[in-house]
């Protein structure tokens, strides 16, 4: 699976042709942008948030959780700032009437000078072998060197435009750096404008201006204004949290590359509330927190990184991407933003309500600052799928695709399969699949050979197969196979429980 472009493909066709991922509305032609979840694809989505949740809430005595309605007084999203700012630009090329956000022009011209520096890299790497020291490399080759002036230059060019909300100058930075359009090829830009990309809505039989909704653009708000609600019914002390998972919508300009950028999709919000003045602390905590548990599900370090935002929103004093090696490069998985007391003081102002805090260690009230943690659950399921998704070469020269998800992801945990569809088989498989069904999802199937059901199963991710043979009729014992190294034990069926308990922990 050498060529990105066509890992990719792989990646989407193997979430449709196993029910993970359809298009919406397929039969319609599908809907641009929107996508519905399989059979597999609601499991493996289901638990993402619940490793979430439960590493958020469950795990912490100080976040509680909250489930806010989608529809939310309009003065909200006046208040957040989001009517009035909540914009991308965006440019056409007027050759292949293409919209394009001019942003992500500058972003991904910035990538292909980034693979430069790679490229540099892997050459330098081989060249050295085991003495290459890549902190020394990049700090003193002198073509890495100019390619990364040049890079600097532009994000601090990009940093002033966007601070500035200077359109016409970032026309220009793009017509400088000869950014062309990749469907024409010409430098045939309009002007860039922005777009706000809230979705708005009718409530009520009658109607009229007033009466405007928007469908959230992000879970946040939602947390805000239920600060005084929470904190109060649940006597929270600051520093504390409240998490948040839910629908989210976005009239994104350019919607492409599959789930990683809809126009309906889900986050995992975190609003951390604490003392003015120890934000940054706290800032930094998240950032590692967050980084930690990204790790642990198992995908090695390097495909993760973080990015620094040079361009902070106006309403915070600092701010973090994390980003992870998609199919197509490096992009934001998660956002840590340290958003000051703009979010309550604004809602605060908007309401006419007090949304403070009385510390009763300080002994006086205060607006507290916020640590936001916000993820994709579609990008965190991307990154997941795309990089367990791989095709193995066997011994005997064939090759298996494999889908080696993290055992607690997985949507089926174990597979019950008789080795042949008589002799009792089926029967006390069937005991064995009610056994286990309590405790995980189980999947039984009896048809086809047993290597192309273990191939099946490789395929959706399930970690173990059991499979009972004319053996386990007299000894009660079955053979378990690996998904990831395919080796097979034998375990008796009373201890197959504990067993399996251990491993899937
Ligand atoms: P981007 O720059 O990629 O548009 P963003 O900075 O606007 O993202 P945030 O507003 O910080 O994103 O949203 C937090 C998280 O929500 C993102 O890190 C991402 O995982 C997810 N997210 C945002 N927009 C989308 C989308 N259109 N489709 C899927 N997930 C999204």
């Amino acid at each position: 699976m050498a060529n990105q472009d066509d890992f990719f493909k792989k990646v989407v066709s193997h979430a449709k042709e196993y029910g993970f991922i359809f298009p919406s509305s397929e039969i319609y032609d599908g809907l641009a942008a929107v996508y519905d979840y399989g059979q597999l694809g609601v499991e493996l989505k289901n638990n993402i948030k619940q490793y979430w949740w439960k590493s958020m809430v469950q795990m912490h005595e100080n976040i509680v959780g909250l489930d806010s309605a989608i529809f939310m007084h309009p003065k909200i999203w006046k208040a957040s700032g989001h009517v009035d700012a909540f914009n991308d630009p965006l440019i056409d090329n007027k050759d292949s009437k293409k919209r394009y956000r001019a942003d992500v022009l500058i972003e991904d011209h910035i990538a292909k000078i980034e693979e430069k520096i790679e490229k540099e890299c892997a050459k330098a790497q081989k060249r050295f072998g085991e003495a290459f020291d890549r902190e020394q490399f990049v700090t003193t080759n002198a073509r890495v060197l100019e390619h990364q002036k040049q890079i600097d230059e532009i994000r601090g060019r990009y940093a002033e435009c966007m601070n500035a909300n200077d359109l016409d100058g970032l026309k220009q930075l793009i017509l400088d750096l000869g950014i062309v359009c990749p469907i024409s090829g010409t430098r045939n830009w309009t002007d860039v404008r922005q777009f706000n990309l809230m979705f708005a809505t009718k409530m009520g039989s009658v109607i009229d201006d007033s009466d405007t909704l928007y469908l959230r653009p992000e879970t946040a708000q939602g947390i805000f204004v239920n600060f005084l609600n929470v904190q109060k019914s649940g006597r929270m002390k600051v520093p504390f949290g409240i998490a948040q998972i839910g629908k989210a919508f976005r009239n994104e300009i350019v919607a492409r590359q599959f789930i990683f950028r809809m126009r309906e999709f889900e986050q995992m919000e975190m609003q951390f509330f604490v003392r003015p003045g120890t934000e940054l602390e706290w800032f930094r905590y998240w950032k590692e927190e967050r980084l930690k548990w990204h790790l642990a599900m198992g995908i090695p370090e390097e495909n993760y990184r973080y990015h620094d935002h040079e361009k902070l929103a106006h309403y915070a004093n600092a701010a973090t991407d994390i980003e992870f090696r998609f199919p197509f490069g490096f992009k934001e998985l998660e956002g840590i933003h340290s958003r000051t007391d703009f979010d309550l003081s604004r809602h605060s102002e908007f309401s006419g309500k007090k949304l403070q805090y009385f510390d009763s260690e300080l002994n006086e009230s205060y607006t507290p600052y916020v640590i936001e943690t916000s993820i994709g659950v579609d990008r965190t399921f991307l990154a997941v799928f795309s990089y367990a998704l791989k095709e193995e070469p066997l011994e005997d020269g064939s090759t298996r695709v494999v889908l080696s998800l993290p055992a607690r992801l997985a949507p089926y945990k174990v597979a019950v399969l008789p080795l042949v569809k008589k002799d009792g088989m089926p029967e006390k498989a069937r005991e064995v699949v009610d056994m286990l069904k309590e405790d995980w999802m189980v999947q039984y199937d009896e048809k086809d050979a047993i290597g192309r059901r273990y191939r099946r199963q490789d395929a959706i991710g399930t970690p173990y197969c059991v499979t009972v043979d004319s053996d386990t009729l007299n000894d009660n014992a079955v053979t378990v196979r690996h998904r990831d190294t395919m080796q097979q034990e034998r375990v008796s069926v009373e201890q197959l429980k504990g067993y399996l308990r251990e491993r899937l922990k």
